[in-house]
């Protein structure tokens, strides 16, 4: 039976830790500050922005919110990313993914100063943690290395399986792995056998976004678990990409949905803005 990661409470850790970095900042005369951006009325973006809000404020970040009609235009929207590129007041500054249609996310994110990239999802922020520099790391990936490090999990020689290559989850998680010494696979949708791919991995990450995707089967004896996905099952509860039940007989470590790598997320968008002020500081 495999032992859980617990993201929640580890999330709340790292909130406490920056509450305390803010604190020393703000006694040292700085504010900290996260600029959020919303465009339309998503409900899924609006809950998010919520959250995101809300541990700010548990921290001492005070949030900035521009929420934006669905027909923003590009350009409105590239000078509002503009004037807060020079807001001295904004250390972090987060636009909410998906963007209407109309809209071009990857100019938008090339557009926020990589320096306020708390998202890490500029091109040079994907430069450096390609480079193994520092710089502004993704926050999903940067959790799921966190819940890794918890448990003093070894990461180095070991076989690393990541599903899924997107650009803010697969690919990311797939380079801090290469980073850390391990070996990895990356799989996508058109990736033969899978199966027989994922049970040789000794940590395997699912972010696929497919409820119960990973099944006991397709995994290994004693091997770490993490699931990345955020689901809805068909009775529309909150449910990850791996069929936790089972999985977690054969798994040693296993993340839980909800209260696994989503809480983690938040709380390192909330270390990067941190971060992001003590070097502005
Ligand atoms: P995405 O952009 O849709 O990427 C999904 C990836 O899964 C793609 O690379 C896709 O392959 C691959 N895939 C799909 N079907 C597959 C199959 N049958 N076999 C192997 N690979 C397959 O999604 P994402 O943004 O990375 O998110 C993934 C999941 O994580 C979603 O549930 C999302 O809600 C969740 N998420 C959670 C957090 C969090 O904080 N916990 C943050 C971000 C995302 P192709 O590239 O070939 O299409």
């Amino acid at each position: 039976m495999a032992e859980l990661i617990d993201g929640k409470a580890l999330a709340a850790e790292i909130r406490q830790a920056a509450a305390l970095r803010v604190k020393s900042l703000n006694e040292r005369g700085k504010t900290v500050g996260l600029a959020v951006i919303i465009v339309g009325n998503d409900p899924a973006s609006r809950v998010y922005v919520n959250n995101k809000k809300k541990a700010c404020a548990e921290v001492g970040i005070e949030s900035f919110e521009y929420a934006l009609s669905e027909d923003t235009t590009q350009d409105e929207l590239l000078a509002l990313i503009e004037k807060l590129n020079h807001d001295d007041r904004v250390d972090g500054i987060l636009c909410q993914l998906p963007l209407p249609k109309h809209l071009n996310a990857d100019a938008v994110i090339d557009s926020i100063s990589p320096d306020k990239d708390v998202d890490g999802f500029h091109a040079v922020n994907v430069g450096r943690l390609s480079l193994n520099k520092q710089g502004m790391r993704p926050c999903t990936p940067a959790g799921v290395m966190r819940m890794l490090q918890s448990k003093g999990i070894e990461v180095e020689g070991k076989h690393c399986v990541v599903i899924g290559r997107s650009n803010i989850v697969g690919k990311p998680a797939a380079v801090m792995l290469i980073n850390a010494g391990a070996t990895v696979t990356v799989c996508n949708s058109k990736t033969k056998n899978l199966s027989e791919i994922t049970r040789q991995a000794d940590i395997l990450i699912a972010a696929v976004g497919r409820p119960g995707f990973v099944t006991a089967d397709m995994v290994k004896d004693g091997a770490v678990v993490i699931d990345v996905g955020i689901n809805r099952d068909e009775n529309g509860k909150l449910c990850g990409d791996v069929d936790f039940d089972t999985v977690k007989e054969k798994a040693s470590y296993i993340t839980p949905v909800p209260g696994g790598v989503g809480p983690m997320t938040i709380a390192e968008l909330i270390e990067n803005t941190v971060l992001s002020a003590e070097l502005k500081a």
